[in-house]
């Protein structure tokens, strides 16, 4: 390889020593660090971001990539990891230190905030720090080299590509195809899913994870899992992948999904193929790419009657008392038992992107101005009324319940739709090469996975999820697919 190419790895190299450091610290500031010390911690991280920042725009490493964005002898995939980094770097490099140091410390602060306001079911605790991370973020959006385009440039960093009148059309196709048949869902008898509300002690719950996860082929060598508020996948190398869930002791199925979810993500990252793990691409997986496949393992996996052949039974061994009236058909109309509910990580496949389309809706509002900042919490009761037909309680399970504000990810949630849009392509594409339902009655969930590694996973961000979907199907996305599955399935489970 050539001395530019060299000097470019040397560099690259300081960076994800400076990102382990940044990584570990803040895994552990939401797994297992006193939250008293999290003022201390802040300003120190925030320190280290700052330093970080310098590193990845410095001048020295922008001539370098620009140079190397001229070398003729890169081969296609260095040339894509460098026109990777380079396109990152001329959004980030025009930021003042001084502002993305405040907008770190800001964000850390507020995600604090957060995690208390939601433990106190508090809105005003978080209100002033959710005040705070949207002026930075609009902030941040004026000093973009191309010019101010507003909530589009935050969903383009999430999904390239996507803009406002891309997702408008996507939720307007969800909105005709999926609203009627929720309608006519609630009209019909509902299943019983009254099993999941017993008591489930954590402690037995941390066991099922272990067994769901054995079963995926999770390898514990290569990863682990803690607890926090909300559940993340942080994975800090290919082989150092960090997932987290959250036990609710009155509720069994809530910590089941999101283990199985964030296992989606962790594999991916996991699959991505040696000589691109230590690479800019690593995960440079959008997110829409990367919800896909979570919600894959989640849903399109997680939901079905066969994925449980060979774990219902290791289920009730854990719980006897609580499932001994539940077979394992009973068991699986449970896990996807339609119902308009508050919380979005809970909810079920069909109304999951009405939660979505309710923070898309708010978000936008947000950054073009037409909504009343003031406000956010009672506007987010009323589009929980407008599209779900319910209303929260409690803040916790109203604007508080989602991590991603305090963390500043604004554009991020459409993904999650998205994301399970593309999964219902890929699954569709997948059935052409194995019989899904075989594979896992008969315990080979790595043959599910080393079809994902080989269509999807081994590239990790190296392709446009537009083209990386093209390379796994053979076809372009259509959101027809996933709304198609959506009907097909449920009006068999409700015979609609
Ligand atoms: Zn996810």
């Amino acid at each position: 390889m050539n001395e530019l190419w060299n000097k470019y790895e040397e560099y690259m190299f300081k960076i994800s020593a400076y990102g382990l450091v940044l990584g570990t610290t803040s895994f552990d500031a939401h797994t297992v660090a006193p939250k008293g010390g999290s003022a201390y911690r802040n300003e120190r991280m925030a320190f280290i971001e700052g330093e970080l920042y310098s590193l990845i725009t410095s001048d020295e490493l922008y001539e370098l990539l620009k140079a190397l964005n001229a070398d003729e002898s890169l081969d296609e995939v260095h040339k894509k990891i460098v026109h990777w980094h380079l396109k990152d770097m001329e959004r980030t490099r025009y930021l003042p230190k001084e502002f993305f140091v405040e907008y770190s410390k800001a964000v850390m602060d507020a995600n604090v905030a957060w995690e208390d306001a939601k433990h106190r079911d508090d809105y005003q605790i978080f209100k002033p720090h959710l005040l705070k991370v949207i002026e930075l973020t609009k902030k941040k959006l004026s000093y973009l080299p191309d010019g101010d385009k507003g909530y589009d440039a935050l969903l383009d960093e999430y999904e390239p590509g996507m803009t406002m009148a891309r997702y408008d059309e996507f939720f307007e196709l969800i909105k005709e195809k999926l609203v009627p048949v929720i309608k006519a869902i609630k009209e019909k008898p509902q299943i019983d899913d009254s099993f999941n509300y017993l008591h489930y002690p954590a402690e037995q719950q941390a066991k099922l994870a272990r067994v769901i996860m054995d079963y995926i082929g999770f390898d514990f060598n290569t990863g682990m899992i803690s607890t926090t508020e909300h559940p993340f996948t942080h994975s800090l190398h290919k082989n150092d992948g960090r997932i987290t869930t959250h036990y609710y002791e009155n509720s069994l199925i809530s910590s089941i999904f999101s283990v199985i979810h964030e296992c989606g993500h962790a594999n991916y990252n996991h699959s991505v193929r040696d000589d691109l793990a230590e690479t800019y691409v690593f995960d440079n997986m959008s997110s829409g790419m990367h919800e896909s496949q979570s919600r894959l393992f989640e849903n399109y996996l997680g939901r079905s009657y066969h994925f449980w052949d060979n774990l219902f039974e290791p289920m009730k061994q854990i719980f006897p008392e609580q499932l001994k009236d539940v077979t394992q058909q009973q068991f699986v109309n449970a896990v996807n038992k339609v119902e308009c509910s508050l919380v979005r990580t809970e909810a079920d496949e069909l109304t999951y992107p009405l939660h979505i389309l309710v923070r898309y809706e708010m978000e936008k509002g947000i950054f073009d101005g037409s909504l009343d900042l003031e406000r956010l919490d009672e506007i987010w009761d009323e589009k929980y009324q407008q599209y779900l037909g319910i209303k929260a309680e409690k803040a916790s399970q109203g604007i508080l319940q989602d991590v991603h504000w305090s963390d500043g990810s604004f554009g991020y949630f459409p993904t999650y739709a998205l994301g399970s849009g593309y999964a219902a392509q890929f699954i569709k594409a997948m059935k052409k090469d194995l019989d899904i339902d075989e594979c896992l009655a008969n315990n080979q969930f790595s043959k599910i996975k080393d079809w994902l590694r080989e269509h999807i996973h081994q590239y990790g961000g190296l392709y446009l999820p537009s083209e990386q979907i093209v390379i796994a199907t053979g076809r372009e996305f259509d959101p027809h697919e996933y709304t198609d599955y959506l009907i097909e399935k449920y009006s068999k489970l409700y015979n609609l």
